[in-house]
């Protein structure tokens, strides 16, 4: 009988962020495939006897295409007696994660599948900026957005208000003076607050706060890292009063302009 996929979502890095679901599906994987985001943390879950395959595509490298993946992925459901498959991917599956394709090939193959979701990178960096992503009074739409794409096309943001909208951006980087520009030329404000997360939700996390217009001259942010822009990341109330008396500010390498906070986890 052929194998099972699980296409599971490992959230943003820390073991602890992983669904119940997850967890129990890797401590009984036989065989893992994984991207290169997929941390330590949680690949020391799976058994010894696991076979587990990085199958990423590191910073470009396109020596795997997303079609072998589509392949091994089958084989090893359909060739190897493994029961227990899981294709693990950063933060949720269906979130710039080429779940489709994945899936598109399994149907196409009658393999059976299931879909395990994550906690995805804007809600592990909300939550580190100690923000919101929706607010009644500020911002009553979310729009999850990157700045790479298949075709290179410009960041796509439009059909929006764009003073009551927040953006997450995937792959914001490295080029932030380009998603700066873009943006604003979508209609954003150059004064808008934003805040740029590297690492959500691991001991690493960093946060730098700042407004898009300060965005553009931002250099060496630690990938991965997702941007987040809107009112929802300002760092004072609509009365004025500082928001930032929880986080402290450590180290200012990102950017020495005045007005910009960069910040690291009081966790490590
Ligand atoms: N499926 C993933 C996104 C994969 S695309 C998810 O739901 O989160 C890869 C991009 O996700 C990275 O370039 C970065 O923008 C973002 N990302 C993933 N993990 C992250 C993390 N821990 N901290 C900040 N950004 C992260």
């Amino acid at each position: 009988m052929p194998g099972k996929i699980h296409l599971v979502g490992a959230g943003p890095g820390a073991a602890d962020l992983l669904t119940l679901r997850a967890a129990s599906l890797l401590r009984k994987a036989e065989v893992v495939l994984h991207d290169d985001l997929a941390p330590a943390e949680v690949l020391e879950l799976c058994p010894a006897s696991a076979q587990i395959i990085n199958v990423g595509k590191r910073c470009g490298d396109k020596s795997r295409s997303q079609q072998q993946i589509n392949a091994l992925m089958v084989w090893y459901a359909r060739e190897t007696g493994a029961q227990t498959i899981v294709r693990l991917k950063s933060g949720d599956p269906a979130v710039f994660g080429r779940l489709g394709e994945e899936i598109d090939a399994l149907r196409r193959a009658g393999i059976e599948f299931e879909i395990v979701p994550g906690v995805t990178a804007a809600s592990a960096a909300a939550a580190s900026a100690g923000i919101t992503l929706t607010d009644r009074n500020a911002a009553s739409s979310l729009m999850v957005i990157t700045a790479h794409n298949i075709r290179g096309e410009k960041l796509k943001a439009s059909g929006f208000d764009p003073q009551r909208t927040s953006f997450a951006v995937y792959m914001p980087g490295p080029d932030y003076e380009k998603t700066a520009r873009e943006l604003q030329e979508a209609g954003v404000d150059g004064n808008t607050p934003c805040v740029l997360v590297s690492h959500a939700g691991r001991k690493s996390e960093q946060r730098c706060f700042m407004t898009l217009h300060d965005l553009a001259f931002c250099r060496g942010a630690v990938a991965p890292a997702i941007l987040i822009v809107g009112k929802v990341a300002r760092r004072t109330a609509e009365s004025g009063e500082e928001l930032d008396g929880m986080l402290v500010p450590v180290i200012a390498s990102l950017n020495e302009k005045p007005g910009v906070s960069v910040e690291v986890s009081l966790q490590s």
